[in-house]
């Protein structure tokens, strides 16, 4: 096959079918067959409603998604590892390799001109095949299926990395604000290192149902002025030692924030938007950590494939709707509306 179907992403909430060259790959380089891509809020939001990013979300025009896990078709010269047939799942940004942020393997925050993100400033998973820089590449165990490897690509990986930061354990009662897919996969991992009980609160009545379903969360908490007074309930009038907010939403970070019992901990993961706080009263004399959480490490994304297989774990139980290449029109759609779990393309 010389050509194939991919998928970018215009702007005004649209999606562009395109038929483009299969690439080769070159030195270093391996060419996957897309098995699974994933959509993330990300994409909606700086992407597919409108190209909002500049710098590291400049989004140029590529085949969008970076989410992929496929199998290796074709190597390139020069690769270590990667042998015809290893399913990968694909650390979403190639940085330049040699920074500080590249050398501790968090890519994400290279800020080299060569620093490339898959989806966002070289072509991503809406393709059948893909170019991937062979150390981007992560392989997946066999327990695990491509749409597991799909979701540890940016989802998953940014909500483990989000816990590590908090050094979530068995001491801890943990609140996710907003159940989106980040927020699930949080309240998912939260519970595998030993957190308990894990509340979990969003705006969507689907997607509280969604947590729920899934026994990800013990309690699923309607977000609304309610919702401080229910989970200082729930926690002895104390709140939680770890709270993390997967929304973005102004509203959810304040009440991740206020129903973080004194001396805990509370991580901002979810993206955009502004927050205003009383610093002194909500974090200061409550002797609260509050932490940015970006994306995760190569490192840690293979910890984490690992640890998955070891905590029986299957993060592809989140995906609520999956749809084909051709689809990805009403796959977006769906991903916009923000009542579903995770949305995917999967390929075959
Ligand atoms: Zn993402
Ligand atoms: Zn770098």
């Amino acid at each position: 096959m010389t050509t194939m179907n991919g998928v970018r992403l215009p702007g005004n909430s649209t999606v562009e079918h395109v038929r483009l060259e299969v690439p080769e790959p070159g030195p270093g380089q391996v060419l996957l067959a897309m098995k699974a891509s994933s959509i993330c809020g990300s994409d909606i939001r700086a992407i597919y409603r409108e190209h909002l990013g500049h710098g590291p979300e400049a989004y140029q025009n590529v085949v969008a998604g970076h989410e992929p896990a496929g199998q290796v078709v074709a190597v390139g010269p020069d690769c270590k590892r990667l042998r015809e047939g290893d399913r990968v799942a694909v650390y979403h940004i190639s940085g330049c390799g040699v920074c500080d942020e590249c050398r501790s393997g968090y890519m994400i925050g290279c800020t080299s001109p060569h620093r490339a993100a898959y989806g966002w400033q070289r072509d991503g998973g809406h393709a059948e095949f893909l170019l991937a820089e062979e150390r981007t590449c992560l392989p997946l165990p066999d327990g695990l299926s491509f749409a597991d490897g799909a979701l540890v690509s940016c989802g998953f990986g940014t909500a483990y990395e989000a816990l590590l930061r908090l050094e979530v354990s068995g001491r801890d009662q943990l609140l996710v604000t907003g159940l989106g897919p980040v927020g699930l996969a949080a309240a998912m991992l939260g519970r595998a290192l030993g957190a308990g009980p894990i509340i979990g609160t969003d705006v969507s009545p689907e997607r509280l149902a969604i947590a729920e379903r899934l026994g990800l969360v013990d309690h699923a908490v309607p977000a609304g002025d309610e919702a401080a007074g229910l989970i200082a309930e729930l926690t002895g009038g104390q709140g939680c030692a770890a709270t993390v907010d997967c929304s973005g939403n102004a509203q959810a970070r304040l009440l991740a924030l206020r129903s973080t019992r004194t001396w805990g901990r509370c991580a901002f993961v979810g993206e955009g938007g502004q927050v205003t706080l009383d610093v002194s009263q909500e974090l200061i004399h409550r002797q609260i950590t509050l932490y940015g959480s970006w994306v995760t490490s190569l490192r840690h994304m293979s910890e984490l494939l690992q640890n998955l297989v070891r905590w029986n774990l299957r993060p592809d139980v989140t995906v609520t709707d999956r749809f084909a290449l051709a689809d990805a029109g009403d796959a977006y759609q769906l991903a916009d509306a923000g009542t579903a779990g995770k949305v995917a393309i999967v390929f075959d």
